[in-house]
């Protein structure tokens, strides 16, 4: 299993051990996130933005300080 953003490949004896399953880490899964929400932004930019906020709130991690990595 490789990471979809980074191509890194990852090591792990259980899928528990990767928190961003299948990214590697936070960073990548953010960027592909965000690759999808353009992408979704770009083909329905006349039908509504909700979808964003769908995207958004599929980890409903609590938001920490480390919010300036941008
Ligand atoms: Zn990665």
């Amino acid at each position: 299993m490789s990471c979809p953003t980074c191509r890194k490949k990852q090591t792990f004896e259980r899928i528990a051990d990767l928190p961003y399953f299948p990214f590697c880490s936070k960073r990548c899964q953010l960027i592909d996130l965000g690759k999808w929400a353009n992408e979704e932004y770009r083909f329905s930019t006349h039908l509504g933005r909700d979808r964003e906020e769908e995207a958004s709130d599929e980890k409903s991690e609590p938001k920490s300080t480390d919010e300036g990595e941008d």
